[in-house]
């Protein structure tokens, strides 16, 4: 049995939220601004890091403009996505169009993902209510017994979740809180920990990702191409186009056999525009296999336990939804859990409030994109090149009731949120 480990330190606040990405940062600002003591910990010393979308949605330009931080926020580099296309066979469908929707902010916003971060946990940390606590990996969450308030028989001692144990460089520390909020991510330690087993709702898919150089002259537009067995993705990021691209699941050791000669021979085909440059890869290690897969809790908290984003339901990269999901969870949160914070001990019938909320319209997309998920991946593994997109994506843009789905769908979600007034 391993030792206890010596606590330096015990930190207590009302809302302890593990996890420094999208959905934990965004709720440690609502919290703070409405002045419930909150302390985010997050394992990283930063927030730059790979293997993350850099897209920031209408919904939540919504949010940020209702916090009157909207301006500020686009003062930081970023570039504006107005367009969705897809090119299959040679043609190219426009997906979504999103300067049709009525919003103030009609575009996909693209800024590093790590400057939005760190531009929203240094609004969170200018109010005294909130402790940003970087390099804290959570290992450890403190159960304790306690009467039960609302699960029955009532007044009967059930495990309740009272904070967590982090481990920093100079040691561990403890932080107790009367609620803790897993928001780390998909590989959540704090869902493990808690006993939470995931459903699977979509297959696998094995991605590789990658850098391109680009350059001035290069279109500023996010594209799809699906063609010769494969679809990527490709996203610019500036100095250099980031690419997801879709491989046949378990051929990844194959294709290393076959060499890097193949691949680069493979992408130029798939998007000639960047033949050009595919000499570029010149080893392996410039190469990234993600195996990336969507699920879902079943439950969403036990007592003194709330998972939101990622932990709670794991988002496939398809449609770049997930960043939005993580931020409306921890708006409906925010909305849910101030009272309740506010005057006391959150209970669980709050928590099922916010997993009520929210899991229905997280269903709902998470089925959409495991249908994509599918057709995309038997149209990769039959190494087919289908000779036009679809006929429902063909006929989208010409049905006037339709048209815009797939926009707000990706701006909004599938139920917009908006924040309370506190
Ligand atoms: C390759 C790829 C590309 C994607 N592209 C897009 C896209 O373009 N647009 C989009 O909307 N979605 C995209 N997604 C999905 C998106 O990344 C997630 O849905 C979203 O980041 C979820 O946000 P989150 O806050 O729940 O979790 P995360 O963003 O995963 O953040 C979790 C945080 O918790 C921290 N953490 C983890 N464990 C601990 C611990 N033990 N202690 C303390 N901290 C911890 C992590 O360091 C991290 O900062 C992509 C996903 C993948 C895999």
């Amino acid at each position: 049995m391993s030792a206890r480990p010596e606590i330096r330190e015990v930190h207590k606040t009302r809302c302890c939220v593990v996890g420094g990405g999208p959905g934990g940062a965004v709720l440690a600002l609502l919290l703070a601004r409405r002045g419930i003591p909150v302390t985010l910990l997050e394992e990283h010393e930063d927030f730059e890091r790979d293997f993350r979308g850099d897209t920031i949605h209408p919904s939540t330009m919504e949010l940020m403009d209702q916090l009157g931080l909207a301006e500020r926020l686009l003062e930081r580099r970023h570039t504006k996505i107005r367009h969705l296309s897809f090119g299959v066979g040679g043609q190219t469908v426009r997906v979504a169009d999103f300067t049709r929707l009525k919003t103030r902010f009609p575009h996909i916003t693209f800024m590093p993902q790590a400057d939005f971060l760190d531009f929203v946990a240094r609004e969170a940390a200018r109010y005294p209510s909130c402790e940003l606590r970087m390099g804290a990996n959570v290992q450890e969450l403190i159960v304790e017994d306690e009467p039960s308030a609302d699960a029955p028989p009532r007044g009967a001692p059930v495990p309740v979740v009272r904070g967590v144990r982090y481990r920093a460089r100079d040691g561990w520390h403890e932080v107790r809180a009367p609620l803790t909020i897993g928001a780390d991510g998909r590989f959540s330690k704090v869902r493990r920990l808690a006993g939470f087993q995931p459903i699977a709702t979509s297959q696998p898919m094995d991605v590789l990702w990658f850098r391109l150089p680009r350059r001035l002259e290069d279109g500023e537009d996010a594209f799809g191409r699906l063609g010769n067995g494969h679809f990527a993705a490709v996203i610019n990021r500036w100095d250099y186009w980031q690419l997801a691209y879709v491989i046949p699941k378990g051929t990844y050791r194959d294709l290393r056999a076959a060499g890097l000669p193949l691949l680069r021979t493979s992408v130029a085909e798939l998007l000639p525009e960047l033949a050009d440059r595919v000499d570029h890869l010149r080893d392996w290690k410039q190469v990234s296999l993600l195996s990336v897969e969507s699920n879902r809790l079943r439950r969403w908290y036990r007592p003194g336990l709330l998972l939101i984003g990622d932990a709670a339901h794991t988002m496939s990269p398809v449609g770049g939804v997930g960043i939005n999901y993580a931020i409306q969870d921890a708006v409906v949160a925010a909305n849910v859990l101030t009272g309740p914070l506010r005057s006391g001990r959150p209970q669980l019938r709050d928590l099922a409030s916010v997993q009520r909320r929210r899991e229905w319209p997280t269903r709902v997309i998470q089925a959409i994109q495991s249908r994509a998920a599918r057709a995309l991946l038997t149209t990769v593994a039959a190494s087919a090149t289908p000779a036009g997109p679809p006929a429902a994506l063909r006929l989208l843009p010409r049905i006037p009731l339709l048209r815009d789905l797939p926009a707000r769908v990706v701006a909004f979600g599938i139920w917009p949120v908006r924040l309370d007034d506190p």
